[in-house]
């Protein structure tokens, strides 16, 4: 069943259920978490480099259209074909009607989740292309017949005996749960693959307009393979990902690597600026670059629009108790974690419950802490819950209980009742100064975790009595 078709608290259950969900999201993010603390160590002034990029990003999207023109005619200049995709239909009708024209059989993919937010890979074998994802993360999760569950570790939801039992059951890999011996076994069956394909399909990190080029970062070798071993290449990029000049990415390729692996540089940056020329040895006959909006032009100039400066780093994901507890399908959409859960309320407003991702924060802030270009996370997460509520979004449960709390705080003897009552009914639950069950609706806090019941006396009157015995001090 598709996860969008569950509600949102139930799709939360059931990963604090998995068992196996949760030893593979705490050691992968214990990891993400450690390395990036590691190579931030590495830098003098890891914040004025923040900074910079911010200014970087933000630059461009002030002057987007003026940008993205300049890449398009530098692209076109080089031979390169540039279609701009005002929605993900668009984006996909013309891979499918260029991959049929040009009678491509078999597309190999890098990663990219521009092309997953398109659901470009359904498109393609609808139309009965043979697709082959080739990042080892996506290979894993297009084998189990899953969906990416992190912006940069697709199947960080996975053990490695987990992955073990795929690889025997779909390549014949003999029982093992060693790593290289899982990664050789990938690599011969990709290697093939790369050999057959006639188009390859990457995504795009930066696109940087004075060169007329896109950028491609990636440690495994796939996406150069992806970009340069079929004839033809189709780069699919958000239009927001672009920057101005080459010298950007001296400081946007070290913020990306930095927060999102702990690397100090990915290992392989490709630059890419159109089809192989008439005096290179390699490269594709066609290159076609696709500029996709798909609702981002909306978010420009709005109240979200800083949710655009993202570069898909996944460090606000790592950094985030919630995401940590309940990994990225239970978000229901394409991005997950604290920016997934600004971005997909915008991109995929149809989504069932998308309107309660925004209350998945304890808006501790260590995702904006973590963000390598300061996005301020938690204050447009407030703004949708704000939003929610004015549509009428929020459920009956919410609306009494926030009419209640209102009265309660406008009337201070309704206050101080409420406060003795719940002081009395939490302590009458309580075994060893922790509540495990409570009735229901408030059952849904306790199903995963304790309740901590309240003071016996509460603060007010404790205050009272501390400026009576001063008082009495006094006289
Ligand atoms: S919001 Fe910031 S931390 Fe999160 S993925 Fe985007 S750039 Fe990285």
């Amino acid at each position: 069943m598709a996860t969008h078709s569950i509600a949102f608290h139930e799709r939360v259950d059931r990963a604090l259920d998995d068992g196996s969900l949760q030893t593979a999201l705490s050691r992968a993010t214990d990891r993400f978490v450690t390395n990036r603390a590691n190579a931030l160590a590495l830098v003098d002034d890891f914040d004025d480099l923040r900074a910079r990029g911010r200014a970087i990003r933000a630059s461009a999207l002030a002057q987007l259209d003026d940008v993205l023109v300049r890449l398009s005619e530098r692209i076109e200049a080089r031979g390169g074909q540039v279609f701009w995709a005002s929605d993900g239909d668009a984006a996909r009708q013309y891979i499918v009607e260029l991959a049929r024209a040009r009678n491509v059989r078999t597309i190999v993919k890098s990663k990219s989740m521009a092309s997953e937010e398109i659901h470009l890979n359904d498109a393609l074998e609808a139309a009965a292309f043979t697709v082959v994802e080739t990042d080892l993360g996506e290979y894993i999760i297009q084998l189990a017949g899953e969906t990416p569950s992190h912006i940069i570790a697709p199947c960080i939801h996975k053990t490695r005996e987990e992955i073990s039992e795929l690889f025997q059951q779909h390549l014949g890999m003999p029982a093992t749960d060693d790593i290289p011996t899982m990664t050789r076994t990938a690599r011969t069956v990709l290697r093939q693959q790369f050999l057959r394909a006639d188009m390859g399909i990457s995504g795009v990190n930066f696109g940087v307009a004075d060169a007329g080029a896109v950028v491609v970062v990636e440690n495994e070798g796939n996406a150069r393979l992806t970009t340069t071993a079929p004839r033809i290449h189709v780069a699919v990029m958000g239009i927001e990902r672009v920057c101005e000049r080459l010298e950007d990415l001296g400081v946007l390729l070290q913020l990306l690597a930095r927060s999102a692996t702990g690397q100090k540089l990915s290992v392989y940056t490709s630059i890419l600026s159109g089809p192989r020329r008439a005096d290179e040895p390699d490269g594709p006959d066609e290159f076609h670059l696709i500029l996709l909006d798909n609702g981002r032009s909306q978010i420009m100039g709005g109240d979200y629009a800083e949710a655009l400066l993202c570069i898909r780093c996944g460090a606000c994901l790592n950094a985030c108790p919630v995401y940590q507890s309940i990994g990225g399908h239970a978000y229901g959409g394409v991005y997950s974690g604290p920016i997934g859960a600004i971005l997909t309320p915008l991109l995929q407003p149809e989504l069932r419950d998308v309107h309660k991702l925004p209350q998945a924060s304890s808006l501790c802030g260590a995702c904006q802490s973590a963000c390598p270009v300061k996005i301020a996370i938690p204050d447009m997460l407030l703004r949708l819950r704000a939003d929610a509520v004015a549509a009428g979004k929020a459920d009956a449960i919410e609306r009494i209980a926030m009419a209640g709390w209102s009265q309660a705080m406008a009337n201070p003897a309704l206050y101080r009742a409420g406060g003795k009552l719940a002081s009395l009914g939490t302590r009458l639950l309580a075994r060893e100064g922790r509540i495990g069950w409570l009735p229901p609706p408030l059952d849904q806090w306790t199903r995963q975790r304790d309740f901590p019941p309240f003071a016996p006396r509460s603060f007010t009157e404790l205050w009272a009595e501390r400026q009576r015995r001063s008082a009495g001090d006094g006289q």
